[in-house]
């Protein structure tokens, strides 16, 4: 009998925090690593926040919290989804989690049985595919090149699905690729869907503050898919409060009220101050963090015009999140001082030893031709960065 279960033997590794450990190690050892591989803003929580949670210590705020969250904090969710994604929930909708992580992972453990199909438009966040293949479901990937902006076409929808299919998940914006979907692109997606009333949706609108464009969307707004949508959220990327672990959920009451029975069993509710902190989050206008997302198009600007400058690289113009998702395939087959590049893999390894910065590969994402940058570092750090980069490739 083994020591350890199928069940992790067959996970993969976080390719984010791999290459993190992995830049963390040759620091050690000395080398001048610039990180640019961690999903994190560089930006400290905002002074507001962390006034309410030092409150709440001082006013004792220290016993396990309702599984599902405080009332108050489910309220603040309830004023953030009305006023920002015109989207009606009640209470027994609402379920706030550690992390929209967590979220994600009591979704497909309350909804997927074994061989349950779930569509994911290529690329994807890095853990959906394995939150999926952990509960047992199938990640159907359907691949997105450069040409559609990375986003999946209904057409491309439509011949995914089978009679097994459960679920799409998608994030909009992006992680990886920056893509925010247009509403009369969801409603495209919409239209196919409304033809399988039994296929559920995750919207993960993590990023939905960080948006270049303007208006997002959410695809639960429109009235034939409010039911067989599970809308996730948090505070980690808006708000700068990764550490903080504060992920939620609006959605259908019965799946609502599932997650709540497993988280219940699971981890009970999410920390008691970071929940107090996150009510005044949300309670506040989202311009709050606009001096954040202002920089962040700074950075986009910025690295889009290096990278540019770059033999081979090959990009589109994210509208959100803080990543660029390059296409780096013309490098596969060539050899850089003296090592050869097969795929996304080994160049976003060759730029890591040979540029000294830290990047992802596509590979992690369901696109192997691609690598993520992420530019949630200052901008001295990203014009060194691509310099050092242009310089490894040259
Ligand atoms: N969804 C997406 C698309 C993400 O990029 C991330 C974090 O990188 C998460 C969910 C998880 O966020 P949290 O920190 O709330 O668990």
């Amino acid at each position: 009998m083994s020591l350890l279960s199928e069940r992790i033997l067959n996970m993969a590794t976080s390719a984010t925090l791999a290459m993190a450990a992995k830049a963390r190690e040759l620091r050690g050892e000395g080398k001048d690593i610039i990180g640019l591989s961690l999903g994190e803003p560089d930006f400290n929580t905002p002074d507001f926040i962390k006034e309410e949670a030092i409150k709440a210590i001082n006013e004792d705020y220290n016993s396990y919290t309702p599984v599902d969250g405080y009332v108050e904090l489910k309220e603040a969710v309830i004023t953030k989804f009305k006023r920002d994604n015109n989207l009606t929930y009640t209470l027994p909708q609402i379920v706030v989690s550690t992390g929209a992580k967590q979220a994600l992972a009591n979704i497909a453990a309350v909804m997927l049985n074994k061989g349950d199909e779930v569509i994911l438009p290529c690329p994807y966040w890095v853990s959906y595919a394995d939150i999926v293949k952990l509960n047992d479901g199938v990640p159907v990937e359907v691949k997105t090149s450069i040409d559609t902006d990375f986003k999946m076409t209904p057409e491309q929808l439509e011949a995914a699905i089978t009679p097994n299919t459960k679920m799409m998940w998608f994030s909009s914006p992006c992680n990886p690729s920056g893509s925010v979907y247009s509403k009369a692109e969801l409603r495209g997606l919409a239209d196919v869907l409304a033809k399988y009333p039994n296929i559920y949706v995750v919207s993960d609108e993590i990023y939905e503050h960080i948006n270049y464009v303007g208006g997002h969307a959410s695809i639960a707004e429109f009235d034939d898919m409010y039911d067989r949508t599970i809308t996730v959220n948090g505070v980690s990327k808006a708000f700068a409060m990764t550490g903080w672990r504060i992920g939620y959920i609006g959605g259908p009451e019965k799946i609502a009220r599932a997650c709540n029975k497993m988280q219940g069993q699971i981890t009970s509710g999410a920390n008691c101050i970071a929940q107090r902190a996150v009510i005044t989050a949300l309670n506040e206008s989202p311009s709050r963090v606009q001096y954040m997302i202002d920089e962040f198009k700074v950075r986009r600007d910025l690295i889009l015009g290096l990278l540019n400058d770059v033999e081979g690289f090959k990009s589109n113009t994210p509208e959100g999140a803080f990543y660029v998702f390059p296409n780096v395939s013309y490098y596969f087959g060539k050899t850089l001082r003296g090592k050869t590049i097969n795929n996304a893999t080994d160049f976003s390894l060759y730029l890591l030893e040979e540029a000294l910065v830290a990047t992802v590969t596509g590979e992690a994402f369901g696109n192997p031709d691609c690598i993520r940058i992420s530019y949630a570092a200052s901008q001295e750090q990203i014009i060194e960065a691509i310099k050092r980069i242009k310089e490894a490739v040259s």
